[in-house]
C-alpha cells in the first residue's frame, strides 16, 4: 500500500533566515524569535552601517517600532519636529507650527539599534557574512565561506537591490518605474534644534526635496520617479544652492522602489518584506513604517505556515496580511497624478498654498493618523477646479 503520510521533514539549520538586517530584516527576526522559531539574521554588513536615507521616522514608525520592539522610540537617537514649512520652486507656500510630531533618526544608529534588539532576542548573528548564492527551493543560502545554511522559510529583506527577488523573478524592481534619491549630510546648523522640518514641492519631479535638521547633521535630499529625472544631479545641485549649502559636499544616491511593488511579494516558502517588496510610499517616499511591518507580518507568516506543517503556505498568508499596505500604496499611486503630474501641479500648489487645511492633511497622512483615502476625498473635493484650470491651459498629464 502507497504510504500517504507526509514526508518527514528533513532537518534544516533554521526555521527561518532573514536575508538583510535593516528595518524589515530586524523586525521579522525579532518577530520571528517572538513566535519562538530559530533564525539566522544575515547581512552582508556588520552594524552600525551607513544606509542613504532622510531618517524621517512618522506616527506610523513610531507605532510599529513600539508593537514590534517593545518601547517607544529611544530618545537618545531622535529629534523630535512639531513644525514644518512647505515651499515650491523657490517660494513659500506655508508653515504649520504645530504639526503630530515627526522624529529625525541617522539610519546609522536606528538600524544598529535594531539589529542589537533582534539579537538580543535570540537571532543567530550571521551580520558580516557576503552571500555567494541563494536557493530559493531549499531554500538555503551558501555564504562566501562556502557554509550552506538551510531554512524552512527564507525572508528576503535585502533592500531594493534585493538579491532574493532576483534570484525568484530575475529582477528586484522595474527600473522605469523605481525612484531615486540623493542625499548630502552637511554640517548641523547652530539653529538646527528648533529649526522646522522642510518639505520643498519641484525640487525634483515627481518627487520633492526635503530639508531635515537634527542635532548632529543636516541631512538634505531630493528624490523622485528616476525615469522622469534624468537630470538629477543638476537639480540636486540647484537644491543645495537654494539652500545656501556649499556645492562642494559629497553628493549619494540610492534607489527606493517608489510605488512599483511585485503582486507577489515572494514565492512558496520563500517571502520579501520591506524595500525588496516595493514597500515605499509612492508619494512621501517612506519605507521604514512598511519595511518594519512587512517583516513582522512575513515572520508571522512563516509562524503560521511552520505550525500548520506547510512552509509552502507562507506566502499565501503573507499575501493577505500584507492587503492592507498594497492598498495603501495603489491609492497613494493614483493620487500621486494629481499631485505631480504636470497638468495638475499648478492648481494643486496654488490649492495647497490657500488651504491650511489641505496643509494639516498632509502632514496627517505623514504622520500616519490618517490614510490615502481621508487626502483623497480632499484632493477630489479641488478636483472641478484641477480640471478646469487644465482645460483652461488646454493640456493633457
Ligand atoms: C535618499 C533616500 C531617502 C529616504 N528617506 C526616507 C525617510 O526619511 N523616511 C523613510 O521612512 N524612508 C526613507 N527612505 C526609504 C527607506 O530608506 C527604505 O524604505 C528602508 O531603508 C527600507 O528598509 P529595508 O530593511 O527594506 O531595506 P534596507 O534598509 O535597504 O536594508 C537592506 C539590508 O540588506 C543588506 N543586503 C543587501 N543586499 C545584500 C546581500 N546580497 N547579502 C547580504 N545582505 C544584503 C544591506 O546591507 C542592508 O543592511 C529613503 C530612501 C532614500 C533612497
Amino acid at each position: 500500500m502507497a504510504d500517504l503520510s507526509p514526508p518527514a521533514a528533513t532537518a534544516c539549520d533554521f526555521d527561518v533566515i532573514v536575508l538583510g538586517a535593516g528595518p524589515a530584516g530586524a523586525a521579522a527576526a525579532r518577530t520571528a524569535r517572538a513566535e519562538g522559531l530559530s533564525v539566522a539574521l544575515l547581512d552582508k554588513a556588520r552594524f552600525p552601517r551607513a544606509k542613504l536615507c532622510g531618517g524621517g521616522l512618522t506616527g506610523r514608525s513610531a507605532r510599529y517600532f513600539q508593537d514590534i520592539f517593545g518601547s517607544p522610540l529611544p530618545p537618545a537617537l531622535i529629534d523630535s519636529k512639531t513644525a514644518v514649512e512647505f515651499h515650491a520652486e523657490g517660494q513659500p507656500l506655508g508653515h504649520l507650527p504645530q504639526i503630530p510630531a515627526m522624529h529625525l533618526t541617522m539610519r546609522w544608529s536606528f538600524d544598529a539599534e535594531l539589529v542589537a534588539r533582534a539579537l538580543a532576542a535570540g537571532a543567530a548573528d550571521l551580520t558580516g557574512q557576503r552571500i555567494a548564492r541563494i536557493d530559493p527551493e531549499g531554500p538555503a543560502v551558501t555564504l562566501a565561506d562556502g557554509r550552506r545554511l538551510t531554512a524552512r522559510v527564507l525572508i528576503g529583506a535585502d533592500g531594493v537591490h534585493s538579491a532574493v527577488a532576483r534570484a525568484l523573478f530575475g529582477q528586484a524592481h522595474d527600473r522605469a518605474r523605481v525612484g531615486f534619491g540623493l542625499e548630502v549630510e552637511a554640517p548641523a546648523a547652530p539653529g538646527n534644534a528648533t529649526a522646522p522640518l522642510r518639505i520643498d514641492f519641484g525640487a525634483a519631479h515627481w518627487g520633492y526635496g526635503w530639508h531635515f535638521p537634527k542635532s548632529g547633521s543636516s541631512t538634505i535630499g531630493i528624490g523622485g520617479v528616476q525615469a522622469r529625472n534624468p537630470h538629477m544631479k543638476a537639480a540636486m545641485a540647484d537644491y543645495l544652492a537654494l539652500l545656501g549649502q556649499d556645492p562642494a559636499l559629497p553628493v549619494k544616491g540610492h534607489h527606493l522602489p517608489f510605488g512599483d511593488f511585485p503582486a507577489r511579494p515572494g514565492r512558496g516558502a520563500v517571502l520579501l518584506a520591506g524595500d525588496a517588496a516595493g514597500l515605499v510610499d509612492p508619494i512621501t517616499g517612506e519605507g521604514i513604517a512598511y519595511a518594519m511591518k512587512s517583516g513582522q507580518l512575513a515572520a508571522r507568516a512563516a509562524a503560521r505556515a511552520l505550525a500548520a506543517g506547510a512552509p509552502a503556505t507562507a506566502l499565501a498568508r503573507y499575501r493577505a496580511a500584507l492587503r492592507p499596505i498594497h492598498r495603501a500604496i495603489r491609492q497613494a499611486r493614483a493620487i500621486r497624478l494629481l499631485l505631480f503630474a504636470p497638468l495638475f501641479r499648478p492648481a494643486f500648489l496654488s490649492a495647497f498654498r490657500r488651504s491650511g487645511h489641505l496643509r494639516q492633511l498632509y502632514m496627517r497622512l505623514l504622520a500616519g493618523e490618517i490614510e490615502y483615502p481621508d487626502m483623497a476625498r480632499a484632493v477630489l473635493r479641488r478636483l472641478p477646479a484641477f480640471l478646469a484650470g487644465a482645460v483652461r491651459r488646454g493640456k493633457t498629464p
